[in-house]
């Protein structure tokens, strides 16, 4: 894999520039302060559909920093400018909002060793506090840039939030149609750089018939056994692995009891493939497979009962694709990653850069520095140590595309 000279150049170049160099020893200076904004942050609860707190705690803390047009907009998110020599096209540097844990999750922090222990504090703690550093790291230094960059923390990043956020951002929001890059940095970690957006499609089935009792009823039209048939032809999907496609019967549930015939059933089903294509044919099976396991449960049933009712809901649908390896944005970080003596590993996952990666927008994810493990659990924990090299990264990867004017 060869990277053009001009991102190892334009790294080069900024790795001497004295902004770049204040804004790196600021980073080194404020690690205590740094880490003590992550715990606030984290400490106020964000669930899915819930971040409004957290939502206003940040704009302040944008605002604090010295960023101008502090708002939330229209979904929720929270935004904040830098302002460029040019308005628009912008940079965007985002990281999420919310949180997978339900308002009622003990967020208290704990410490072993070097460890911070809460939920969230990595998913997504970590990226806003990064945002809050590299904002004040560029006011602080003055660094002047081509290049406005738009600070967003975003709502509904998680699960069911199915990147209501970032879609607004990209599709309807003031900025929409303006924005000529885009950086999530989520989570932790200093090699990873995500340019592949991990497609997937998820739904919500329910069966529903007249439910009676299984000796004296027997023949009325069964939801669980329709919903068997589904979930078996499903399971001998030839899900491909090269590109890799996955599908998941996650949750079951219906019925009341051993001997009555069930008045629901329903599924919770995740169908994932890393080409959009794939996941189009997977969906499209998967949707014919429920419906003809719930026409052979009506066409059984004994005549003149009621037929069952289906209905089948697309509860989440995020697009696939990648941003090249040889796009600018992916050289850049590849060439700030080396440059902090890291070794670089390309990756896919679904975060919120899927959506800009399908509207062909350059887009990438980045950890934000220091380590991290259990996400999503409440075992979730964050070590601060060396996260100034996640930030450094981060700070070449925006300058990189914003460019450092000149003579600044
Ligand atoms: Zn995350």
């Amino acid at each position: 894999m060869s990277t053009p000279a001009t991102s190892n150049t334009v790294v080069q170049e900024l790795l001497i520039a004295p902004q770049v160099q204040a804004a790196f020893r600021l980073f080194e200076s404020q690690a205590d302060k740094i880490t003590a904004e992550q715990i606030e942050i984290s400490a106020i609860a964000a669930p899915p559909f819930g971040e409004q707190g957290r939502a206003e705690y940040f704009r302040s803390k944008l605002s604090e920093s010295g960023l101008v047009q502090a708002e939330i907009d229209e979904a929720g998110n929270c935004l904040a400018l830098y302002a460029g020599r040019t308005a628009a096209p912008l940079l965007v540097v985002s990281a999420h909002l919310d949180t997978v844990f339900p308002a009622e999750t003990d967020l208290q922090l704990r410490r072993s060793g070097s460890r911070l222990l809460a939920p969230g504090i990595s998913d997504d703690g970590c990226g806003l506090t990064a945002l809050l550093a590299i904002a004040r790291a560029l006011v602080t230094n003055k660094v002047q840039v081509d290049t406005s960059i738009l600070f967003v923390g975003t709502v509904g990043e998680e699960g069911e939030g199915n990147l209501r956020g970032v879609r607004h951002l990209f599709n309807a929001g003031k900025w929409a149609g303006k924005i000529a890059a885009f950086i999530s940095l989520d989570g932790a970690g200093l090699e990873q750089i995500t340019n592949g957006a991990l497609g997937s499609r998820r739904y919500r089935v329910l069966l529903s018939g007249p439910g009676g009792h299984s000796w004296g009823d027997f023949g009325l039209a069964n939801p669980v056994h329709a919903l068997g048939r589904a979930i078996s032809s499903l399971a001998a999907y030839p899900a491909p692995l090269d590109p890799r496609t996955s599908f998941n019967v996650g949750r079951v549930s219906g019925g009341s009891s051993i001997n009555a015939i069930p008045e629901e059933a329903s599924m919770e089903v995740d169908l994932r493939s890393i080409s959009e294509d794939e996941l189009v044919r997977l969906d499209a099976f998967f949707r014919r497979m429920v419906r003809e396991a719930f026409e052979q449960e009506n066409a059984i049933r004994r005549k003149d009962t009621p037929p069952l009712e289906l209905s089948m809901n697309l509860i989440g649908d995020r697009p696939s694709g990648e941003t090249p390896v040889h796009s600018h944005i992916v050289s850049l970080a590849l060439e700030a990653t080396r440059a902090l003596a890291a070794t670089p590993v390309l990756e896919r996952a679904s975060t919120d850069a899927n959506v800009p990666i399908a509207l062909g927008i350059p887009a990438i994810t980045l950890g934000a520095g220091g380590t991290s493990g259990n996400q999503h659990t409440i075992a979730e924990w964050y070590d601060p140590r060396d996260r100034h090299l996640g930030l450094k990264r981060a700070l070449l990867v925006i300058l990189g595309l914003a460019k450092l004017s000149a003579g600044s």
